[in-house]
């Protein structure tokens, strides 16, 4: 856990002033520390019966992917708007200024699908609050979310109340 740690890469100011950016890039240059990192994010979810992990656009789909065929589900990206070719489910969300949208196919889930949420950052929870909205559109379950990161002191966990979340890496 200590190397995973050692190998995110804080980036100062980006992408805007006062914002310490935690680059999970260098994870992905190492093949065994990515390995471990997917196996662990996917481990307190073994026995859940999952069937869909949805990813959450774009990093989220670097660790989603592998962790689906880890857990043997099936993969769903989540988008922003306008990126996805089928019918969809939108949601829209607040940011600090201004709101956002996401999409994700609507046959992607199916009420009875067991769902697994995953991304790189856990921050505000804005975005993963979103995500377990597109979901609950599609009458999916979502089991709970697992991020490589998440950033305890913007109390995201507090915005997904009630919902499992598992995170690798804790900065306070
Ligand atoms: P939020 O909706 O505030 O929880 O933001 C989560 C999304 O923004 C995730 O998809 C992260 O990839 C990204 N993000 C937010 N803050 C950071 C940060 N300090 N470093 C890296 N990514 C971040």
């Amino acid at each position: 856990m200590e190397d995973l740690k050692r190998a995110i890469r804080d980036v100062r100011n980006f992408p805007k002033p006062g914002i310490i950016f935690r680059d999970v890039t260098p994870v992905l240059l190492d093949p065994e520390l990515f390995g471990q990192a997917v196996k662990q994010m996917a481990d307190p979810y073994r026995g859940a019966r999952i069937t869909r992990v949805v990813a959450i656009e774009s990093r989220g789909f670097l660790f989603g992917a592998p962790i689906a065929l880890d857990l043997g589900a099936g993969l769903v990206p989540i988008r922003k708007p306008g990126k996805l070719p089928a019918a969809t489910e939108r949601v829209e969300y607040e940011l600090e200024y201004g709101t956002d949208a996401l999409e994700m196919h609507h046959d992607a889930v199916q009420p009875g699908d067991r769902v697994l949420i995953v991304d790189d950052v856990l921050a505000t929870g804005g975005t993963a609050n979103a995500a377990a909205q597109l979901v609950g559109a599609t009458g999916g379950a979502v089991v709970g979310f697992s991020f490589l990161i998440e950033l305890d002191f913007l109390k995201g966990r507090q915005r997904l109340q009630g919902r499992r979340i598992e995170a690798l890496l804790h900065y306070a």
